[in-house]
Order: structure tokens, then C-alpha cells, then sequence
């Protein structure tokens, strides 16, 4: 018999915690490590795409070889995510040598520490130990979760709303068989698709509808940009696809993250695609919408808070303001305005007066930025550029729409950013 585990809660800002592994596992305990500010080590030969865009973004160090005891060196903490259990068990000798906690995700009895199930609400974080039952500690997890949100208003207990049609929106929903391949959904008990937009980046600014999703989920097929700590929360048996796309790196072609969608919920799952922002705004939502109804599947919309609105609000530009303006136009900058694959007219966006809203636009700033001011946008109009908005990360720099492209190579701001463009930029300014 055992004794009875000794709760804490570890201050990891600015500490060193060694990650071994860099597949699922690490992929799911890494968000709430970085969250909790820790220095995070990864020592992993491989990495997922989603670790490689942490690694990639500076968010923590990535050793891409395997484990050497002296990794441990300087380490407060150590997590082992590989399933091999002579490398784990070698991981857990260096860090006994050491007398360093060790988190073993391939045996319990092994660790000198357990990650608990968590739910965080606000500065409140509910972590459950459930003596060796990882399932029970869940369904306790769960049932407190569900107690605080009705605290807070939000449902605690209701059925899924996309089962039947009668359920869903006119026009969202394609019942099983009415779509091209009526054959392959009639073969057995047909699962859903939610295209669920994630929110900005702030894990808390997901809708109330999204999070539920979410816990109701079989499969979760994720972006990059998604928060994290969403996929912190969920349950181990959930199956979490990583679709990440990342900018000239290894990327799986949107026809394969279609035909996931549509095979797993042929088989009868539950399955939540996870978008950054709002699904429908450069998220090729529509795409993956219109795939599973030519399948037969029953796939619905929960709209997101789009990047585009709360990234400048969050860093204090209203997109409209009384006298300032009266519109506001949101526009992809991936493409250059010169190019012929352009499909935005840059001399018409120039003749307007309001706010401007530039996604993906920073590779092509000094182009966009020229061709405004080339066609009548005044060089002296206020800018700002929001790096990672609404995540602890935010960045913000303010210019002029003259000079913003060459402030933003100087302060050495990188993707995801928010180009806003216009009078609003300094409408909330005390004056
Ligand atoms: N569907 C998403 C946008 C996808 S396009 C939405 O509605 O928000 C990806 C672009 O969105 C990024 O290149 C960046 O321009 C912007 N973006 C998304 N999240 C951001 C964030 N937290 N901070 C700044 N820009 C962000």
C-alpha cells in the first residue's frame, strides 16, 4: 500500500522543467508548463508540428537528439512522455540521482510526482488526484467543472445540440445520405463534425457552445494557432489530431485533414475541428464544411471570436469609434499586391477613410504599406501592429503607416500579427 500523495502547486516561472519525448504527450503537457512560465527543455529526436512551431517561435528550447542524464542539470522538474520504458525508466534514475520530481506518462507507480486533472476558471485552478485512477480523478474533475460553471451561468448538463436535424439551423446541417455518398453513411451509426472557431489566442475566449463542443469530443483536429491550453483539458482517450500549417514548413494538405474529418465521424465519432479565431475568416472553414456534407455527414458551424476584432481591441483599438469611423475592412495581406494571384484591389482600399485590418500581412507590410500610400492613404495615417494578441505574449508597436514597415523589421515582430491601419489607432489615447 501506498501513502497518500502530498498536494502542491509548483511556481515554474523562470524555472527549468526537462521534457523527454516530443509526440502526443509532450504535445499536451507542454501549453500548461509554458503557461505557468516554466523554462522548458524539450529533448526529443522528433518533434509534432505544433512543438515544432513552440520550438520554431523561441517559446522554448528544443534539444533534437535523445536523452543524456545531464539534461537534467539545473532542473526543477521532469516530465517523460515516450513510450519506451527502458528510456523512461533510465530518465527517472537521472532524476532520483538528482532529487528531481519526475512525471512518468507511461507508469504511474514509477513517478515520484502525478499530474493531477485540472480545470482552471479564472485565477482558480482545480486539480484532482484520483489515487491511481486517472479516469475517476477526470469524472471528479468534471463534476467540480460543471459545479463552477453553473456558478457562472454557463449549462452544466445538456445534450449534444447537433444530433437531429431539428436541433440545428436550417441550412447548416446535412443529414446523413442526402449528401454524395449516401452508400458509405449508411453503412453504420454516422458521427458529426463541429468546425468550432478556438477564439484569438486567450483560452477563456472560446464561446460557451466551442467549449462544450469541445468536452463532448471524440476527436479534436486542431490548428496551430488554437490556445493550447484547450487541449489541456481534454480527456487521454480523446484522440487530438495535429493539422498544424505551418509557413514553409512540413504541412498537410487541407484534402487530408477533409478526408480525417469525414473517416472519423463515418465511424461514428464525435469529432470537433478546432480553428484559430473564427472558422469562416481565412480558416478554410468553408471548405471543410462543403466536404463533409459531399460525405454524407452531418457537420455544423460554431462561429469564433475572430482575431481581426479582439486582437486590436486588446491592445486598446476599438475597430469603429463615434466620429473616427464608420467602417472597417478586413483583408488578407498573404498574397502581394502585385501579384497577379491578388485578389484584393489595394487602390480601392486605399480611397477609403476607415479602419483597415490586415491578416497575415507582415511577410508583404512594405508592399501593402507603399501601394496604400502610392494610391492616396495619407503616410502619416496611425498604425499598429499586434503581435500574438490576447495571449501573454502580446507585442504592440505603434508607427505610421510611412514608416510601420520598416519599425516592424527593427523591433523584430514575427507572425501571427494584426496590421491596424487608421484613425482609430489612438482613439482610446488619454489625451
Ligand atoms: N480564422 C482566424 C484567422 C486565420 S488567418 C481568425 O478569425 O482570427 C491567421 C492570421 O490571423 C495570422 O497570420 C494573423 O494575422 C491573425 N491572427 C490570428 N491570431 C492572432 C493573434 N492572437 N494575434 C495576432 N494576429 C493573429
Amino acid at each position: 500500500m501506498s501513502a497518500n500523495p502530498y498536494p502542491l502547486g509548483l511556481r515554474l516561472a523562470g524555472r527549468r522543467v526537462v521534457v523527454v519525448g516530443g509526440g502526443a504527450v509532450a504535445t499536451r503537457r507542454v501549453p500548461a508548463l509554458l503557461d505557468a512560465g516554466a523554462d522548458v527543455f524539450l529533448v526529443a529526436p522528433e518533434l509534432t508540428p505544433a512543438l515544432h512551431a513552440q520550438a520554431d517561435a523561441g517559446r522554448l528550447h528544443w534539444a533534437p537528439r535523445r536523452f543524456a542524464p545531464d539534461d537534467l542539470d539545473g532542473a526543477w522538474l521532469v516530465q517523460v512522455a515516450v513510450d519506451d520504458p527502458v528510456a523512461a525508466a533510465s530518465v527517472s534514475a537521472a532524476a532520483a540521482e538528482r532529487r528531481i520530481f519526475c512525471v512518468r506518462a507511461d507508469d504511474r507507480a514509477a513517478a515520484t510526482a502525478w499530474t493531477p486533472a485540472v480545470t482552471r476558471h479564472g485565477a482558480v485552478t482545480v486539480a484532482v488526484l484520483g489515487g491511481g485512477d486517472p479516469r475517476r480523478a477526470m469524472t471528479v474533475r468534471d463534476a467540480v467543472r460543471d459545479l463552477l460553471n453553473v456558478r457562472t451561468g454557463l449549462p452544466a448538463e445538456e445534450g449534444p445540440d447537433l444530433a437531429g436535424p431539428a436541433a440545428v439551423p436550417a441550412g447548416r446541417t446535412v443529414a446523413p445520405g442526402s449528401g454524395g455518398a449516401g452508400a458509405a453513411a449508411a453503412a453504420g451509426p454516422v458521427g458529426r463534425v463541429a468546425l468550432v472557431g478556438a477564439g484569438p489566442g486567450d483560452p477563456e475566449l472560446i464561446t460557451v457552445k466551442g467549449w462544450r463542443l469541445l468536452t463532448e469530443a471524440d476527436v479534436v483536429v486542431a490548428d496551430r494557432l488554437v490556445p493550447g491550453l484547450l487541449l489541456d483539458e481534454l480527456r487521454p482517450d480523446v484522440e487530438l489530431v495535429d493539422a498544424s500549417k505551418i509557413p514553409y514548413g512540413p504541412s498537410r494538405a487541407q484534402e487530408e485533414i477533409n478526408r480525417i474529418l469525414v473517416d472519423r465521424a463515418l465511424a461514428g465519432h464525435v469529432v470537433v475541428r478546432l480553428k484559430g479565431g473564427d472558422p469562416y475568416v481565412f480558416g478554410r472553414g468553408g471548405e471543410e464544411l462543403l466536404a463533409c456534407a459531399a460525405a454524407g455527414v452531418p457537420v455544423t458551424v460554431v462561429p469564433g471570436v475572430t482575431s481581426a476584432i479582439a486582437v486590436p481591441a486588446v491592445a486598446g483599438v476599438p475597430v469603429t469609434h463615434r466620429a473616427v469611423a464608420h467602417e472597417f475592412t478586413v483583408v488578407s495581406g498573404h498574397v502581394a499586391p502585385d501579384s497577379p494571384a491578388s485578389l484584393v484591389s489595394w487602390p480601392a482600399l486605399a480611397g477609403l477613410r476607415g479602419t483597415l485590418v490586415v491578416l497575415m500581412g507582415l511577410k508583404n507590410l512594405a508592399a501593402i504599406t507603399a501601394t496604400l500610400a502610392a494610391h492616396g492613404r495619407d503616410p502619416a495615417t496611425p498604425v499598429a501592429v499586434v503581435q500574438e494578441g490576447t495571449t501573454g505574449a502580446q507585442r504592440t508597436l505603434r508607427s505610421t503607416l510611412g514608416e510601420v514597415a520598416a519599425d516592424v523589421v527593427a523591433a523584430g515582430l514575427r507572425p501571427p500579427a494584426i496590421v491596424v491601419i487608421g484613425d482609430v489607432v489612438g482613439a482610446l489615447d488619454a489625451s
